[in-house]
């Protein structure tokens, strides 16, 4: 699974603003808006997905 987090203030607090070919995203913690958000790959652990 793939997150993307704030390069501004390292936040995972993302919101998608406009969806579609060009995904715009916001931070809620700072405000910072872009389509450029860089995005970490994360492990979840497996006995909490259903
Ligand atoms: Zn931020």
């Amino acid at each position: 699974m793939r997150i993307k987090f704030c390069p501004k203030c390292k936040s995972y607090e993302i919101e998608l603003m406009v969806g579609g070919e060009i995904g715009l995203y916001r931070c809620k913690k700072c405000g910072f808006s872009g389509s450029i958000f860089p995005e970490k790959e994360i492990k979840l652990n497996k006995r909490r997905i259903k």
